[in-house]
């Protein structure tokens, strides 16, 4: 068998920025060779930023074995360690026999998406789908939660309201149910209860924290008139790990690469002393919060520089340095820097580069797309984007700076999905009997960001070894989280 196989990921799709008059200087060869020469390296800023970035494998082992620490602890007791290990009440994972007509909705990031399913059991499986995806407006992530959730119920009424008859009508008095995917850390108190715990990502709604978040929502819904109700509240981790198991039994660990980061796992009952007196056979599903790591990470002053100025300082620093939201920024602080003590662009400093989260991790993507040997698309790129004309030494200094942040993200994720296949493979010897392990990756940075999935998969031969590797599948699960809720709430029909 191969090692790790990595389920191809969608392409992703180069979009050439606009090149308004950036010229490169092919006609001066030997200015060009001069610089090429040189290494990109030897920027003092660049050099030190590098050197704290580094991760090598000793390094990136401590990381996976801190990870798990954190896991016994959090499963021990409730706070025991940075990792929430929340109880998620999904014991069930779908069989494919789940039948019906059910919703999916999903609150977590950048976008919001309504779904509807209809499923028709083990042979037919998904029979018809209807999805729609809408941006949260920025206000509404730092307003209210009346805001917020009347925000959603609206739209949920626009969704159900565009429904033409399908082939499961709903029966007298019979609420449409809804899986509702909540990916901010919750503490669950049952299949279709949480409060939330704390806001991440941006998001800083006033008055939700301690609340019960479905309450907010049916009380939402309720004010719209809306025969709806909450049947399973769960995160986007449990939907991908739902979602990817309905297709593929071998599922057990669902993972999001996207604005922010979490994963969660198929854990043995018998492993949670927390659980206390309830049932300990069986297996159920574990929220890791694995975001909210905070331990021996390569912390640079820029990192530092950027969670002192985060909603939520000190807190989920593993999420700040392997998720979406944070890459981009990072670079931006750096090359900031750079231009400010290393005359990156000469005595230039563009003005953008001062203005915080300009710089996207799309905007690092498109730019690590070009592997020409002039870095003409850079280039232009940072002329769009900075309006500044960066010779080729610049150029390649900015390309490392974002390799640099990308490659210690792409790493560290792969410990952390080394810590949880590790702490499987303790309890279960799955893989050393040689059964097949699966882990369904979502989010669009692990989708549409090559280098941060080839960093991730090295970190996993590395730290693994080549035969436990060889078990595992890395699958990427477009968009299955929303199935995955519509099926949780199919499994934990109130009817
Ligand atoms: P969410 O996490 O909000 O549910 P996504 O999974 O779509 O949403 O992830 C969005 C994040 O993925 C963005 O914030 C961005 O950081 C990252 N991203 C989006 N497109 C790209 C891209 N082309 N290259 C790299 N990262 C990307
Ligand atoms: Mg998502």
């Amino acid at each position: 068998m191969s090692l790790i196989s990595f389920a191809s990921a969608s392409s992703s799709v180069f979009i050439t920025p606009t090149v308004r008059s950036f010229t490169s200087r092919r006609s001066n060869y030997t200015v060009m060779s001069a610089v090429r020469s040189e290494s990109p390296s030897t920027c003092p800023v660049l050099t030190k930023f590098q050197r704290d970035c580094a991760t090598p494998k000793p390094f990136l082992r401590k990381v996976a074995d801190a990870i798990s620490d954190d896991m016994r602890a959090g499963l021990a007791v409730q706070g025991g360690g940075d990792l929430d290990m929340i109880l998620t009440f999904v014991d069930a994972l779908p069989s494919g026999k789940e039948e019906g007509l059910f919703y999916a909705l999903d609150l977590g990031g950048t976008n919001f998406r309504v779904r509807s399913v209809e499923l028709g059991g083990k042979e037919k499986r998904v029979v018809a789908a209807e999805s729609e995806q809408l941006s949260i407006p920025h206000e509404l992530m730092i307003g209210t939660s009346e805001q917020l959730f009347g925000f959603i119920a609206s739209k949920l009424a626009d969704f159900v309201a565009k429904e033409k008859p399908g082939q499961f009508p709903l029966e007298q008095g019979r609420k449409r149910e809804i899986g509702f995917t909540f990916s901010f850390p919750v503490y669950q108190t049952s299949i279709d209860s949480g409060t939330l715990i704390k806001w991440t990502k941006g998001f800083h709604v006033s008055g939700m924290e301690g609340k019960n978040v479905v309450a907010c929502l049916n009380e939402a819904m309720e004010a719209h008139g809306l025969d709806m109700r909450v049947s399973a509240l769960v995160n986007d981790g449990v939907g991908t790990l739902a979602g990817a198991r309905y297709w593929d039994e071998d599922v057990m660990v669902g993972v999001i690469l996207g604005t922010g980061t979490n994963a969660c796992y198929v854990e043995q009952k018998s492993a949670i002393p927390k659980l206390q007196n309830k049932s300990s056979s069986g297996t159920t599903v574990i929220n890791t919060e694995w975001g909210g790591f905070s331990k021996i990470l390569p912390r640079t002053i820029f990192d530092q520089e950027m969670d002192k100025e985060s909603l939520n300082p000190g807190e989920h620093l593993y999420e700040k340095m392997i998720s979406g939201m944070y890459l981009g920024e990072i670079v931006r602080r750096v090359l900031l820097q750079m231009c400010k003590t290393s005359d990156l662009f000469g005595q230039f400093v563009p003005v953008k580069l001062s203005s915080p989260f300009a710089l996207r991790t799309e905007d690092l993507c498109k730019m690590q797309e070009d592997n020409t040997d002039d870095l003409m698309s850079v280039g232009s790129f940072l002329y769009n984007f900075l309006e500044v004309e960066a010779n080729l030494k610049a150029r390649r200094r900015v390309v490392e700076v974002c390799d640099t942040v990308v490659k210690r993200g792409g790493r560290l994720a792969g410990a952390g999905i080394v810590a949880i296949l590790e702490k499987i493979e303790n309890e279960t010897k799955r893989m050393a009997s040689g059964q097949r392990t699966v882990v369904a990756i979502d989010g669009a940075l692990y989708e549409k960001y090559p280098q941060y999935r080839r960093y991730m998969q090295d970190s996993l031969v590395e730290l693994l070894g080549h035969d436990l590797a060889s078990h595992v599948v890395i699958k990427h699960t477009k968009d299955v989280s929303g199935l995955g809720a519509a099926l949780l709430a199919a499994t934990n029909s109130i009817y």
